[in-house]
């Protein structure tokens, strides 16, 4: 069948996508290798949108979460990934979670009766070099086609594992703690430091050592630990002054806090825990080289034993997995092309992306936006203070280039509401402005 779109890769953004275009009545080739004799190494079977851990969509909840919210402005625009998991749907409290066979089975059946739709079981190697095409190929895309990404878009902008450091609300920070400062004062106040006497380091450390770390599933064992991203535990192992050389080094940066009539600009600290900010809104901070393979419950007790984080709020816990990413801030644009090939359009997990609901939604908008093209409409992108817009903005610009790393949608991606509402019902006040908005970007496009 001639076509006027390829989607290469038949997970949860590639079906999406597929679903938002040939249901528009544009005629879609959807390339997917498992069926065609290849896998990954985390699928199991042959069927579309499998979910590869996890049957949970996580919360439902769409007035006090961000997934939730997600969730349903999908539904609003009638998503195949949540109208299959409403047909799916098991028990599970407040959440969302399916019955992962009967889940895939219907994404297969709603796209298999579109007669636009062609599926076929067939692995690409290469990027295609002309033609509207949407790669949603995965965090364990197959190694040819990762190949010819990296020479698309460099060596360096393609990251095939993420080293995710805690990411932590800019407003759970307590600042009468830590302080503003860049070392001896160069460069302005990029970083906030959070200070560390002799006694909370050495617990600090000990508590690394200690705590229980989560394992490296068989195919990912040979992870390779770059210097720039070796997990904060294994360095503590290496000798009990390594960190306080290495991520919490304290020089050069005099703690006001600690002033003293001898010392009026205050004292260095034992070590230091440094955050760098994560997104131009300031909201979300990362704490910088932190990345770590400790359990989650781990993470949060003892992130919040360091001085100034006792009560902080994690967007994003730190983790360390087989990922293949794109650099998307620096390489896609506001419309998930790549710069270099306006004709590829890339969605789902390989846009820094995370979970199966962002890669559904990221794979819903870049279908949206390629039916606009094939129609030769323009198309504009959900309001930012929408969960889809939160989302795009930050992949596709408004992340930090430098330190990205895959991401969840999260309050933190959306702009602060007003300051008074949101000591009050924070949550709410966000899902609300987000329903407002979504509705008049529907009722506009
Ligand atoms: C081991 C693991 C566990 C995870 N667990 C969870 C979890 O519990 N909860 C959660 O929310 N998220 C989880 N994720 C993260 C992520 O949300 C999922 O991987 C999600 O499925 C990503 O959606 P996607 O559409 O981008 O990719 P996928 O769903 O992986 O789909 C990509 C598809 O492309 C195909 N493909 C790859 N290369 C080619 C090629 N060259 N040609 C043709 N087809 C190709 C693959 O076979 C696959 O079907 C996990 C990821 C991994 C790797």
């Amino acid at each position: 069948m001639a076509y006027d779109v390829h989607i290469i890769g038949g997970g949860m953004a590639g079906s999406e996508a597929a679903w938002q275009l040939a249901k528009r009545g544009i005629k879609v080739r959807l390339s997917e290798m498992r069926g065609g004799g290849d896998t990954t190494p985390a699928h199991q079977g042959t069927g579309l949108a499998e979910l590869v851990c996890s049957n949970s969509f996580r919360s439902d909840d769409h007035e006090n979460n961000a997934v939730g919210l997600l969730h349903q402005e999908m539904r609003e625009l009638d998503s195949l990934i949540m109208g299959a998991a409403e047909v799916a749907k098991v028990p599970a409290g407040s959440a969302l979670a399916v019955d992962r066979d009967v889940f895939s089975a219907e994404v297969e059946k709603r796209l298999s009766a579109l007669p636009n739709l062609e599926i076929v079981r067939e692995r690409i190697d290469r990027l295609p070099a002309s033609g509207l095409t949407i790669v949603a190929t995965g965090p364990l895309t197959a190694a040819a086609l990762a190949d010819s990404i990296g020479q698309a878009t460099g060596a360096d902008s393609l990251a095939f594992f993420d080293a995710i450091a805690p990411i932590v609300h800019h407003d759970t920070i307590d600042m009468d703690i830590a302080w503003k400062a860049a070392r001896w004062d160069k460069g302005g106040k990029d970083y906030i430091n959070c200070p560390l006497n002799k006694d909370q380091y050495v617990a600090f450390r000990e508590g690394l050592l200690a705590g229980e770390k989560t394992e490296f599933r068989e195919w990912e064992s040979n992870t390779p630990y770059f210097e720039g991203c070796m997990p904060i535990e294994v360095m503590a192992e290496r000798g009990e002054d390594t960190l306080r050389f290495g991520p919490m080094k304290p020089v050069g940066l005099d703690n006001p806090h600690w002033a003293t009539p001898e010392h009026p600009n205050g004292r260095w600290p034992y070590a230091v825990v440094q955050l760098r900010q994560d997104n131009k809104l300031g909201t979300l901070w990362n704490m910088v080289g932190f990345q770590t393979k400790l359990k989650y419950a781990e993470q949060v007790r003892l992130f919040r034993t360091i001085p100034g984080l006792e009560n902080a709020e994690f967007a994003r816990l730190g983790g360390l997995h087989r990922n293949t990413f794109l650099n998307s801030p620096v390489l896609l644009d506001r419309q998930l092309r790549l710069k270099s090939a306006p004709h590829v359009r890339f969605a789902g997990q390989i846009t820094g992306c995370e979970g199966y609901v962002e890669s559904a939604a990221v794979g819903l908008m870049g279908g949206l936006m390629t039916a606009a093209e094939v129609a030769g409409r323009g198309w504009t992108s959900p309001p930012r203070t929408t969960a889809l817009g939160a989302l795009l903005s930050h992949i596709t610009g408004d992340a930090e280039a430098e330190s990205y790393q895959p991401m969840n949608v999260n309050f933190g991606l959306f702009p602060p509401v007003d300051a008074e509402v949101r000591k009050k019902q924070r949550k709410l006040a966000y899902t609300q402005r987000a329903k407002h908005d979504l509705q008049g970007w529907l009722a506009s496009a």
